[in-house]
Parts: structure tokens; sequence; C-alpha cells
């Protein structure tokens, strides 16, 4: 016996399965469609150019290694909070803003429903999209926060049920917080319109509810940062105090250096200040002080009007691969003559496509096919390629005719 024999097992982490099933299969054919990733068309990891052009500059600097502030070095935060909401939000100009960097985008999620756990007075039920990414009912029930389910994913037009989704969010008691993704929503790739954002945007504020933005692919999903941004511009035009969770893991490439941050608005410099002061202590209680070297490269692009044009041609260019890979997929797919509708490949957008393949049919795609995907059907479009698209295309249509 050990100090630690009462500790049971533990599920396996879901997409991480996935992946070492890949890695085991020996098929010279086989694709993986489970990873969150952004590939290029020969399946690599991609490094920016502008990332690339970061890391030089960092490197000629010669910077040291002493610790960052607690919430963050104030030119990082200033940049992304500014990325966020557009370059002339009064709600910065007008200091109205607490951000911190984070450990990445779960980072900040965990980091702000921590502080609505402690600091927030109101109704601390947090209400999710149905469906939602993984992480954000596992992260709520580490902290004990009840959570619940708000109508999201249409499966019979795999697009966006505004109505059911209006229908529930009317019903969630005043002062709850209601999680949203800000672009690309995973694990469906579907996004409101922009004129079923404002509508949402209505709801919420007649509800009085408290938005929780999770924006962990702005730019990812039309290939433009601020076109990515207009659900929660709109929100703050509207007069929603949000709190934001923002990630650079995907549209910087960044995803080990855990580059992230947090921001709630507060409406007032006092506010934020008092904001600020208790996250800073939580921080300081869970890791002290956050990681340098990912926040320099993220300070580098936002602050170098040269590096930043380089980057949004970046985010473009994965952003293109993607939605043409769509294209590629679904006419693949229809060019077959499978008889069911698969407008939703290159209606859906982001990185993920929610297939509306059936479990014995994602089963039939791995056994036969050596495709990898999550069971929901879900595929990442970023592991399809121009190589292995017909391949993929033919298999789905395979087990869905
Ligand atoms: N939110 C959503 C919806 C995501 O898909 C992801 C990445 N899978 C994240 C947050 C956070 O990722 P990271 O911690 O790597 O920034």
């Amino acid at each position: 016996s050990t100090w630690w024999s009462n500790v049971p097992m533990g599920p396996p982490d879901v997409i991480l399965g996935i992946s070492e099933a890949y890695k085991r299969d020996t098929d010279s054919k086989k694709v993986n469609l489970g990873v969150g990733a952004y590939r290029d068309d020969d399946g690599k990891p991609f490094i920016l150019p502008s990332v690339r052009k970061a890391e030089e500059i960092v490197y000629q600097k010669s910077l040291n290694h002493e610790y960052a502030p607690i919430g963050g070095e104030a030119t990082y935060t200033d940049a992304v909070a500014k990325l966020a909401f557009g370059e002339d939000s009064p709600v910065i100009k007008n200091k109205t803003n607490c951000t911190v960097q984070t450990l990445s985008g779960t980072g900040a999620l965990r980091l702000g429903l921590e502080f609505v756990t402690k600091h927030y007075a109101k109704n601390k039920e947090i209400w999710m999209p149905a469906p939602t990414w993984g992480n954000h009912p596992q992260i709520c029930n580490t902290l004990n926060l009840s959570h619940k389910k708000y109508r999201y994913f249409d499966p019979k037009t795999n697009g966006f049920d505004l109505q059911g989704a209006i229908e529930d969010i009317s019903k969630i008691p005043e002062g709850a917080i209601i999680l949203l993704h800000a672009c690309a929503h995973n694990p469906t790739g579907v996004d409101p319109k922009k004129e079923e954002w404002v509508k949402l945007s209505q709801v919420v504020k007649e509800r009085k509810l408290f938005p929780f933005f999770d924006m962990a692919y702005q730019g990812f999903a039309t290939g433009s940062v601020d076109n990515d941004a207009f659900a929660i511009r709109q929100f703050v035009k509207d007069g929603h105090q949000v709190m934001l969770a923002q990630s650079f893991a995907k549209n910087m490439g960044l995803y080990g250096e855990r580059v992230g941050a947090l921001t709630m608005l507060c409406g007032d410099p006092e506010s934020a200040a008092k904001v600020m002061s208790q996250v800073k202590i939580m921080i300081r209680t869970m890791y002290s002080n956050p990681p340098l070297y990912g926040a320099r490269l993220v300070t580098e692009i936002l602050t170098h009007p040269e590096i930043k044009t380089q980057w949004l041609k970046d985010v473009k260019l994965m952003a293109d691969r993607i939605i043409t890979m769509r294209h590629k997929l679904r006419t693949g797919i229809e060019g077959r003559g499978n008889p069911r509708k698969w407008n939703h490949i290159t209606d859906q957008i982001g990185m993920f496509c929610f297939t509306g393949l059936k479990p014995e049919q994602v089963e039939r795609l791995t056994k036969e096919f050596h495709i990898y995907l999550t069971k929901d059907g879900r595929i990442s479009v970023a592991g399809v390629s121009s190589k292995n698209v017909d391949y993929v295309a033919e298999a789905i249509h395979k087990v869905s005719a």
C-alpha cells in the first residue's frame, strides 16, 4: 500500500485517446481528424512566418528571465484587449477593463470561473450551449459550479437553432452566467449570423444575464480578426459588461506556449482596480506569475505594424485552407452521388465540422478506413489535405450512403 492506494483510475482524455489509437495504426492510408491543431497541406504543424519574425526580434533583444508581473506585462495585456475589443474601444480608453495574462484559453476559463466562485454575488449558475467544448463542464465540476445547457445546435439542419436558443435563454434565471463561443464554435463549427448575435444580445440583456465569452479562435473562422470579434463588440456596444477568455494557441499557432488572457469589464476604473487586486491574489496563490516567452511573441506581433500585417495574412492563410478543404470535401461526397445533404460542411466555420455521422458510422470510418475522429462525428478540417481529401470523401460517402 502507498499514501495513494485510495486513488481510483481516472478515465483517459477522449481526444488524446484518439491520437494514441492513430499512432498505433500502421496502415499507410490512416488519417487523424481528431486533434484540434492546425496542419498545413502536407499534414505538418505550421509555424507562422509572423511568429518566426517575432522570435528573431525577441532573440535580438537579449532579454533577461526575471519574473513577469502577476497579471502579465501591461504592453501585452493592452495589446490583446485592443485586439479583442477594437483599437478605439471606449471600454479600454476609459480603463474599465481588468485584463491579465493567463495560461492560454483554458487558464483564462479556469481563472474566470474560479473568480466567479469567490466574488460573483449573483446567480453562480453557468449556462452553456448544447453541445459545448468538453472542458467547459469539467472546469465547472472541478469548481463545484452548477452548469446547465441551452439549445444551440439543431441536428435536423446541422445548423444553429436560433429559436430554441432564444426560448431557452429567455427562461434562464436573472443574474446567471451565460457562456458563449465568440466564433468558430467547438465542436459544431456553427456560429450565429450577425443579425442573430444582435438578437441574442437583446435577450441576454432582457434576462439580465452575465455573458462570459470564450474566444479561442479569433481570425480562424472567417480569416479576419475583426469579423470574428463581431459578437463581443456587439455585446459591448449594447452595454453588456462581459468577461472574456482569449487564447493565442490556434490563431498564432502558440499551442504549447500557453499564452492567453482573461478580461473582466467592470463599468468604471475604480471597480476595475478592485477586481484586479483580487485577481492578482488568486493568481499569486495558483502559479504566482505567468510564463514570459509566448507573451513576448504576441506582444511583438501585435505592436509592430509590419509584423501584425504579416500575422493577419498568416491567419487568413490558415482559415482559407480550411475553407478550401471544406469545399473539396463536400463536392467529393456529393460528386459520388451521395443522397444526403452536405451543405453544412461549407456552412459551418472554423477548425471543426460536425458531420452528422452516427457513432456506428464513425466506428466504420475508423475500423474500415483508418480515419480517426470523435464519436460525436466531429472532424478537425485542419487534418484534411489535398492528398487525403478524396480518400476521406470516399470513406464518408461509403459509410453514409
Ligand atoms: N475554448 C475552446 C472552445 C477551445 O476549443 C479551446 C481549445 N481546444 C480552448 C478554449 C482553449 O485552448 P487552450 O487552453 O489551448 O488555449
